[in-house]
């Protein structure tokens, strides 16, 4: 098995000198330290698939990328040591667990695209939280220069509109009502569409947005006007503060959800 050293990253541990600080997803937070500054653009854009994907946003101190130290239970080198590794929102996907956020499979895909092994599909002991770079210093680079880095601005996924199908932003509103509560998954889920997300931003998803911000039923009674709700201060704060959570008896892959949402941004 290759290792960062034979792939040309140098002995472990990479110089501090090396690592730099990242702002990762909607609320730019680090990674703390950082990250070895050949990957930095690569975590960037893995950070915003992530919470595009699965639609849970990174928390301050949440995160963590270069470490000095050995792996967990192990005398070799972690590629936390050359800052080649980044884990996610840790305390909610711990070392060991199983579980795994929604639409993982696509997270999977992303993450191979950019280079990274997600330890949320390792055979053995399965890390969720951990992302490790693959690639030698080259590909890091080429593969860099395929991204067209867009920061992520939770704005974008009010974009969407009443009628827009198959799109990344409707999606991420979906993700985000699920998470506010109880009524909005029973309102999405009696569609027939087994987790409530289907990319298409009709008459539920319309009532979702509704039941979250307790309003009547904006299909009947305000027609389009229910849009502008998108785009209010007040729908903007409760989308952000929408975030995923897990219990630790939730059975393996299958999401859990809160009957509140829980605010972890103030
Ligand atoms: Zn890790």
């Amino acid at each position: 098995m290759s290792t960062p050293a034979t792939r040309g990253w140098g002995q472990a541990p990479t110089p501090r000198s090396d690592i730099v600080p990242v702002a990762l997803g909607t609320e730019q937070v680090n990674a703390a330290p950082g990250v070895h500054r050949r990957i930095a653009p690569l975590v960037v854009e893995l950070a915003h698939r992530w919470e595009q994907i699965t639609g849970d946003l990174l928390v301050a101190g949440w995160c963590w990328g270069y470490a000095p130290r050995r792996i967990r239970g192990g005398s070799a080198w972690s590629n936390h040591a050359w800052g080649l590794a980044v884990d996610l929102n840790a305390p909610r996907w711990p070392l060991h667990s199983t579980r795994r956020p929604p639409n993982a499979d696509q997270m999977r895909s992303a993450a191979d695209d950019l280079g990274f092994r997600w330890g949320a599909y390792y055979s053995g002991r399965r890390d969720p939280m951990h992302f490790e770079f693959m690639g030698t210093p080259g590909d890091a680079d080429r593969i860099a220069s395929t991204i067209r880095t867009a920061p992520f601005d939770l704005e974008d996924t009010m974009f969407c509109a009443y009628g827009d199908t198959d799109s990344d932003a409707v999606r991420a509103l979906q993700i985000r009502l699920r998470y506010v509560g109880a009524d909005v998954i029973k309102v999405l889920t009696s569609g027939g569409d087994a987790d409530g997300v289907d990319g298409h931003y009709g008459d539920l998803t319309a009532r979702a947005l509704a039941t979250a911000l307790d309003r009547p039923d904006p299909v009947r009674r305000y027609g389009p006007w229910q849009h502008e709700w998108l785009r209010a201060e007040v729908t903007r704060q409760l989308l952000r503060r929408a975030t995923f959570i897990q219990p630790d008896a939730a059975a393996d892959g299958v999401p859990e959800h809160t009957h509140r949402a829980e605010v972890l941004l103030e």
